[in-house]
């Protein structure tokens, strides 16, 4: 492969992608480029899912600019993408006086920040919205622009939408090194081939120092520190909290928190833990570590439903060796722009962070404003949200949607087949999982994924033998590296 274009993004988080949605407003070439199979495969996809209202970070740095921003641009965007999101407000909890000082600290920090409607309650006030939480709550400081989200909906959704306005998405496509000359990028050499272009944008999350001094700029480092979390079935203790509830902050982070998902299923996590550099994609949950957060999690909410855990897992956060977000043009390398250093509140900055990127660009290159933009993407069906008329109509048009392929989530194969083939499509059973819930209930796809794989199979017309769990490698029936069977 060799191509053209006038931007490349490296990495399909949701960096990557709200800045792909971004350029593809305008008349540019714009090529995402990621290296697993599926998009938001890397902390995108393993985080606490929270928009947050924009307290926390230190007032005039970037991560405060971008939250606050971004968490209102969100407001629109839900609509426009249809995006899962719901606008849960949030609590910091105090538990005693010298915690109430902090949460005065956050309070004014918010004002500061620019964040609406912040106030500081009372524990029985917060017991009479939030019934679950402990007795030894003395007070909360209560956010209500903060919203809860399904993250992997999101990057997709940016993604469709670029996709159908013009941008290409280019997966299994894992960047070797960036052509430099005179100063300036001239090109990205992947594993498919070559990408010429004036511009890189680096959104290659805990990898994106590595991404940096690929094009001769190595000003910063990423430092991986990893949180583990619990996950319990939505069955169980479905309503115990509706909002996310935190603990007061440390220098480590948020804490551990007790928050519900979009999807109705309860979560606790995650803890912190510092890692060796040459370790920032280890995943693997820890005993100490679901001891710790189990236990700090009793003291917000003690009922936690341990016995309904269905699954664990680990995010990495990308700590920048500067403190701070870093973005914008690198001020060693012409075209390379960073968009590194992207902890939280990643998720909740991602459109600001996209549209101050974009703008620089479109401020450079005088490129215009697409004419015949298209907002919106392809509607999801949703069989099981369905009036039982419509879903009658939709079986009767087509019986896919007749035939229950999850039964823990009741997905039917229509909604699977709809996922394969969406703008930007499932290549895997977790691309599948993702988009649909498809193996997400209580039997974590124990019944469901032989089936996912052979629709997967037949859809994307390749064995049974090559269809993927997830990551490039991971191969359910056969061994790839050595040629045999697994
Ligand atoms: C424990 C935890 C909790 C968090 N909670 C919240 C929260 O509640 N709210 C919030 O706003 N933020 C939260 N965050 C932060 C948020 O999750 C991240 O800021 C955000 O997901 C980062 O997205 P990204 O796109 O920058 O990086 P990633 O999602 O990591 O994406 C980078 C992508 O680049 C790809 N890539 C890397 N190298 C290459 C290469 N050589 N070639 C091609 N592709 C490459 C990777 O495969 C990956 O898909 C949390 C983070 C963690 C870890």
């Amino acid at each position: 492969m060799t191509k053209q274009a006038d931007v490349v993004v490296i990495g399909g988080g949701i960096t990557g992608t709200a800045i792909l949605h971004e350029l593809a407003k305008y008349n540019l070439r714009a090529v995402l480029v990621e290296q697993e199979p599926e998009l938001a495969a890397g902390t995108t996809k393993a985080n606490s899912a929270i928009l947050h209202a924009g307290f926390d970070a230190p007032t005039g740095s970037m991560k405060a600019r971008m939250n606050v921003a971004g968490n209102a641009m969100y407001h629109d965007l839900k609509d426009e993408l249809d995006l899962d999101i719901r606008w849960s407000g949030s609590y910091v909890a105090a538990l005693d006086d010298e915690q109430m000082a902090v949460l005065q600290e956050l309070l004014e920090r918010g004002n500061a920040n620019g964040v609406p409607g912040l106030k500081i309650i009372s524990g029985d006030e917060m017991r009479k919205e939030e019934p679950n939480v402990s007795k030894d709550i003395k007070g909360a400081l209560w956010a209500p622009t903060a919203g809860i989200c399904w993250p992997f909906g999101l990057a997709l959704a940016f993604a469709e939408n670029a996709v159908i306005n013009g941008a290409e998405v280019i997966r299994e496509c894992q960047v070797t090194g960036i052509t430099v000359e005179d100063g300036a990028v001239k090109a990205v050499e992947t594993d498919k081939g070559t990408i010429e272009t004036k511009y890189v944008i680096n959104a290659a999350g805990v990898h994106a120092d590595e991404i940096s001094r690929l094009a001769g700029d190595d000003s910063f480092q990423i430092h991986p520190r990893r949180g583990e979390y619990i996950l319990f079935d939505k069955t169980a203790q479905k309503d115990l909290v509706y909002s996310p509830i935190f603990p007061t902050p440390t220098k480590m982070g948020k804490g551990i928190l007790v928050c519900a998902t979009t999807h109705g299923n309860v979560f606790v996590g995650p803890n912190a833990q510092d890692m060796p550099d040459s370790e920032k994609d280890d995943t693997a949950v820890t005993i100490p570590g679901m001891d710790d957060i189990l236990d700090k999690a009793r003291r917000l909410v003690p009922n936690i439903p341990v016995g309904a855990t269905i699954t664990e897992f680990v995010g990495v956060r990308a700590v920048s060796s500067t403190g701070d977000f870093i973005l914008g043009p690198s001020e060693k390398t012409k075209g390379l722009i960073q968009a590194a250093g992207i902890q939280s509140p990643g998720l909740t900055s991602a459109p600001a962070i996209a549209k101050y990127l974009v703008d620089g660009i479109v401020a450079e290159t005088g490129a215009a404003a697409k004419t015949d933009y298209k907002k919106g993407r392809p509607a999801q069906p949703c069989f099981r949200m369905m009036a039982e008329a419509d879903q009658k109509a939709l079986i009767a048009k087509d019986p896919r949607y007749g035939r229950v392929i999850c039964r823990c989530e009741t997905i039917t194969e229509g909604e699977i087949v709809d996922a394969i083939h969406r703008p930007v499509g499932a290549r895997t059973v977790d691309g599948v999982k993702r988009r649909t819930r498809a193996g997400m209930g209580r039997c974590q796809g124990g019944f469901c994924g032989p089936r996912v794989t052979q629709i997967l199979s037949r859809e994307l017309n390749i064995p049974v033998t090559e269809v993927r769990k997830e990551m490039r490698n991971s191969y359910m029936f056969y061994d790839k590296e050595s040629g045999g069977k697994a």
